[in-house]
């Protein structure tokens, strides 16, 4: 391959090309310091601007009040899995889970192996996971509600959230967040794996309404403390700077070349309204997700037999159209068009799914 291929891979994914290229720019010479970013100390000034104006920009972007603190930790959002309830379920009272898939099974069960209470009030693993349940009755006196905002693996995403009454709601927005504005009272804490939608792997955005702190344990190592972070500017020891860096860059491509949130949910509309549209008048492909549980982030979808999956898949890479082929835990196809895949990206997958039912159909 010669140039850079479409790329749909669902995580690590595509990164905005002028980020990369910004980067490429001042990788030897990071403002004028003599020393790339990932050479220089996290207490420089110039680590310092970066993760400062990271933070601001995540602040603006989501319409933040003071009430909220953001932070940059490490170990993925599979980390959050455990140190949510090991920080904000004290002991005695219980917790609400809703599971819509893979990500959100495992973050049930991280909760389980604490010995923590936990209700699971609804499920969609009745039909494959391949909706997101409604009309959901919440705990009494729940300590908070877990969702997953869009299910990777599944293909689906929450396209409102529930009323749970003013109990505190986490979301796990490993794969949507920066994608759509929502409104941010609802959330006592929200975290994201950046390799999806945000920047490289190593970091992962938690951004924690501040009442959520006075939960947290003092017998709790420090490391895994959300007040830890709180209290060092998520510096309490060496954070992932390159990874910060790149977020820094991403939030400021989301700010000034697409124009904020609302501009990237009318891009992600557009791009992923082609996709569905692609299938559904196919005759060919099938959507995996029921159609008002479908995901505008990653896009999942079957050919009539797993030969044809098959030839799809590398007939696509052929076409320089990567990363298509489904998780490995449930096979198929999937698209993942976060908000670094251009509309150029969709309009040549749609083009190239065209073909090949012409092909094959
Ligand atoms: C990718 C993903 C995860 C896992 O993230 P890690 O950073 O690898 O721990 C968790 N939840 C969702 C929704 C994901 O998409």
């Amino acid at each position: 391959m010669k140039g850079r291929i479409h790329n749909f891979n669902a995580g690590p994914a595509v990164l905005p090309l002028p980020v990369l290229e910004e980067i490429q720019a001042e990788l030897l010479n990071f403002k004028g310091s003599g020393m790339s970013i990932t050479e220089v100390s996290h207490r420089s000034k110039w680590f310092d601007e970066v993760i400062q104006d990271a933070t601001t920009r995540v602040r603006r972007l989501l319409k933040l009040d003071d009430s909220f603190r953001v932070l940059f930790l490490q170990g993925g959002a599979s980390l959050q899995f455990c140190m949510i309830p090991m920080n904000l379920l004290p002991d005695g009272q219980s917790a609400d889970y809703v599971n819509t898939g893979s990500w959100a099974t495992k973050a049930i069960k991280e909760a389980g192996i604490q010995g923590k209470a936990i209700n699971v009030v609804a499920s969609s693993e009745d039909k494959n996971f391949s909706y997101i349940p409604k009309d959901i009755s919440f705990s009494r006196d729940t300590a908070y509600v877990h969702i997953t905002s869009n299910n990777t693996i599944k293909g689906t995403q929450w396209a409102s959230f529930p009323d749970t009454g003013g109990v505190p709601l986490i979301s796990d927005m490993s794969s949507d967040i920066m994608s759509r504005p929502f409104d941010p009272s609802l959330f006592g804490l929200i975290y994201a794996g950046a390799q999806k939608n945000l920047g490289p792997a190593g970091v992962t955005l938690v951004i924690i309404r501040e009442d959520m702190l006075e939960r947290v344990p003092r017998g709790l190592p420090t490391m895994l403390k959300y007040t830890t972070y709180v209290d060092h500017n998520s510096m309490f020891n060496t954070p992932p700077c390159f990874a910060v860096y790149t977020i820094q860059l991403v939030l400021k491509w989301l700010e000034e070349t697409i124009g904020g949130l609302e501009k990237m949910e009318e891009v992600n509309r557009e791009k992923a309204g082609l996709l569905y549209k692609a299938i559904d008048e196919s005759g060919f492909y099938k959507g995996t997700a029921e159609k008002e549980s479908r995901s505008m982030m990653n896009v999942t979808f079957r050919l009539p037999s797993e030969d044809l999956e098959k030839q799809f898949v590398q007939q696509a890479i052929e076409h320089g159209l990567g990363g298509l082929k489904g998780h490995r835990s449930v096979g198929g196809c999937r698209a993942s068009i976060y908000n670094a895949t251009s509309l150029e990206a969709v309009k040549a997958l749609v083009d190239f799914m065209d073909e090949f039912v012409h092909e094959n159909g």
